[in-house]
């Protein structure tokens, strides 16, 4: 008998070890520690059997057992195994991606002991004044002798110098002990207090009703505006689950989950909350993940990954803003948090709530299905008056920084009525071309097919695919001009006029330049609350669920590049972008308006949107997906090559191609990528669409397990995504 383990490399398979002699075989789902190559891994025991393949002598011995029980629950050890198939990845590479990274390091899963100080016999004893040529010694006594706790982590913060504990535990005086700390397994589910719920409005209540009188998986659509009380919804449907006991799991997209959201779930639930997003450090995620799993966590709020938190008694799930890009995993295993945690609902069997004002076409596909149930928020709390929407026709007028005359006018117009304006531009940085006044020389990287940007705070010019950066220079490389003009506009430019048209107006930028420090952000949606700043400037950053009830303008300086991309999802997200941010505006008792400025008029995605809104447009681009056989109609997967040399990604791909079976699966393709050379390689993709799910798994699970053999694969990189967000 040997142990199959699943470790974190990207082959397509599992390695067998030999188990310890005299030891129990470990279960699945237990770490073990084995040699790989000349390195050790940390690797997760995926099932026991025979190894008919490998000569016996060569099959090496595992090293160490991790774990005395199984990391994963059933379901989320299911979750896994479903997710792996669905996405074509390796459970070596799913697996790690479900737990903490101290876990994946190999760290131990229980809770750490803690150091503890105590005062001996002698201690007790002694009085404060013996110590007094010793006056740090005597603070610590002092606070011992108070009966306060004194554990390893808190002796910075009290200051208390370690040559002094040191001194006074040579003397006798103290003593340390190692205590297994303490661990919630529960909370009160008859809590009282926390912030009393509003009386919800007619549609709210429906809403409610339908989801609590559920019973079992179900998933729901919560469709509506911001601000029309979707959290609200999720409040007082949490409040029910958690009043069983049960505990809630909610997923927010990165920029969400703010210190006010936060406040406002602590202020309504006064229960062990877990919050998990980028900031949170390793040692602070195993920790959540340790209480969680316990079950002392009654809530646990998060982004993405905190979709695998494990929850013994798990009542909900709930995701805002459902359509957001950023639940979509990238890198490695390259999941989508949103249909990974329907599935984990299902397996679980609780009800899952999707909020959003503006559904993927995905979700509104399952809905028309009659697989979710859509329900609506048309009303918005608080505020009444619809907003007043201007296509602005931009062709022939003079832009200055992105800005036509009319708009200037109206900017003015909202700022001297005491108002809030935002202005919305995708392209952060001062201007994404730098271009020879006497040669036409295009400043380009040399390791992509890009222009540099120009960022002029910074005097750099910097890459936005591959990163890289330098001096902005004072000439020309090809031929000596110091004529450098800049091309185009970004943020960084935009904020400059705005400070020139508007001095006494101040005005803020939000994008990845400006909030990379940690806080940044939260300080300045702080700025922009209190009403200190006039005007906002930001990238799409600005348009994720934030309020601002004073904003009663909003720009969106370009659209154009949208209605003309290469990706079919650029209409999509521009109607889901353009609909966020008309909903930002006039929220209080003052009207609003939003104006698109573009050089297409007569686009009549533009009309339909303006005119007959996101459902409507929804509605007809789901049409236009399924006669173009796209999804969510066909299954879409993409496969990816980059190599150092073109004909090598582009070779490997026709050879893959060769092998896909003729049949219902097609492939298109290869073709290179959009941006063809990034970070020095090249790269090349093809589509594979099948009819259904079924048709795509059948077809490639085969296909894919012959790739590594090819010659050809061994000289790129690559990848297979499913349901890909980008296609560049
Ligand atoms: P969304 O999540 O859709 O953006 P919220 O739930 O945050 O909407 O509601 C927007 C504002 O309206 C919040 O300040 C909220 O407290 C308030 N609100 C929501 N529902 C009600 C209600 N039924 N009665 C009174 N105020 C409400
Ligand atoms: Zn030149
Ligand atoms: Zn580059």
């Amino acid at each position: 008998m040997y142990i199959q383990v699943a470790l974190p490399v990207p082959l397509p398979r599992l390695f067998s070890y030999r188990p310890i002699e005299g030891r129990p075989l470990p279960l699945p789902g237990i770490r073990v520690q084995v040699p790989f190559g000349n390195q050790s891994q940390v690797g997760i025991v995926v099932s026991h059997g025979p190894e008919p393949d490998l000569d016996p002598a060569k099959i090496k011995p595992v090293k160490a057992y991790l774990d005395d029980a199984p990391l994963l629950s059933p379901s989320l050890w299911k979750l896994a195994q479903t997710a792996s198939r669905y996405y074509f990845t390796p459970l070596g590479l799913v697996l790690p991606q479900m737990i903490p990274v101290k876990l994946r390091k190999g760290e131990s899963a229980e809770p750490a002991p803690v150091t503890v100080w105590q005062l001996t016999p002698e201690g007790t004893e002694t009085t404060l004044d013996t110590l007094k040529r010793a006056a740090q010694q005597q603070r610590i006594i002092a606070y011992l002798q108070a009966g306060k706790r004194l554990e390893e982590g808190q002796i910075s913060a009290l200051e208390f110098s370690r040559p002094a504990l040191k001194a006074l535990a040579d003397k006798g005086l103290t003593e340390t002990i190692t205590e297994q700390p303490a661990i919630a397994d529960g909370w009160d589910q008859d809590w009282q207090g926390g912030e009393e719920a509003p009386q919800l409005n007619p549609e709210q209540a429906i809403a409610v009703t339908a989801i609590n009188q559920h019973d079992g998986f179900g998933c729901f659509l919560l469709d509506g505006v911001t601000g029309s009380g979707k959290t609200e919804v999720y409040l007082s449907v949490m409040a029910e689950t958690l009043r069983k006991g049960q505990s809630v799991l909610v997923l927010v997209p990165e920029i969400g989950l703010t210190p006010q959201t936060i406040a406002r779930f602590r202020r309504r639930f006064p229960l062990p909350m877990e919050v998990l997003h980028s900031a949170v450090n390793d040692s602070e995620r195993l920790a959540s993940w340790q209480r969680a799993r316990a079950g002392g966590a009654a809530i646990v709020l998060g982004t993405r990954s905190a979709l695998f938190t494990p929850l013994p008694s798990l009542g909900l799930i709930v995701i805002d803003e459902e359509h957001d890009a950023s639940f979509k995993q990238q890198e490695g295993f390259r999941y989508h948090g949103r249909d990974l945690a329907v599935m984990r609902a299902q397996l679980e069997n609780v009800p899952i709530v999707l909020g959003s004002a503006t559904p993927a076409l995905e979700t509104l596909n399952n809905v028309q299905q009659g697989r979710y149930r859509h329900l609506t928020l048309t009303r918005r709390a608080g505020a009444g008056q619809p907003v007043r929407q201007i296509l602005q026709d931009i062709r022939h007028l003079p832009l200055d920084a992105g800005l036509s005359p009319p708009l200037i006018q109206r900017i003015r117009q909202h700022l001297d009525d005491g108002n809030q304006v935002m202005l919305f531009l995708n392209r952060r940085g001062f201007a994404p071309a730098l271009l020879c006044h006497e040669c036409g020389h295009l400043h380009e990287c040399n390791r992509c097919d890009a222009f540099y940007t120009v960022h002029q705070a910074s005097n750099m010019v910097q890459c936005h695919h591959c990163g890289s950066q330098k001096r902005l220079p004072s000439q020309c490389p090809d031929c000596g001009s110091t004529q450098l003009f800049t091309r185009g506009v970004g943020t960084e430019q935009l904020e400059q006029a705005l400070a020139r048209l508007f001095p006494d107006a101040p005005a803020v930028r939000i994008d990845r330049d400006s909030t990379s420090r940690k806080g940044s952000l939260e300080a300045m949606l702080e700025r922009i609350r209190s009403g200190e700043v006039k005007i906002l400037v930001g990238t799409q950053m600005l348009a994720k669920g934030h309020h601002f009830p004073d904003v009663t303008l909003v720009g969106l300086l370009d659209v154009d590049s949208a209605l003309f991309s290469a990706d079919f999802r650029a209409s999509e997200r521009l109607a889901q972008l353009y609909t966020q941010v008309a909903g930002r505006s006039g929220r209080a008792s003052k009207k609003g308006e939003v104006v698109l400025q573009t050089h297409q008029p007569e686009h009549p995605l533009l009309h339909q949107l303006l005119g007959a809104g996101y459902g409507a447009f929804a509605k007809d681009a789901l049409t236009e997906r399924q006669q173009a056989q796209l999804p969510p109609y066909w299954q879409l997967a993409v496969i990816r090559a980059e190599a150092n040399q073109s004909h090598l990604a582009q070779g490997f791909l026709q050879q893959a191609k060769s092998l896909l079976p003729a049949g219902p699966v097609q492939m298109i393709g290869p073709m290179a990528a959009p941006l063809e050379r990034k970070a020095g390689k090249f790269r090349f993709q093809a589509l594979l669409l099948a009819p259904d799910r079924r048709t795509l798994q059948q077809t490639l699970e085969p296909w894919l397990a012959r790739l590594p053999e090819l010659e050809s694969a061994k000289r790129c990189r690559w990848h297979l995504e499913r349901d890909p967000q980008d296609l560049l």
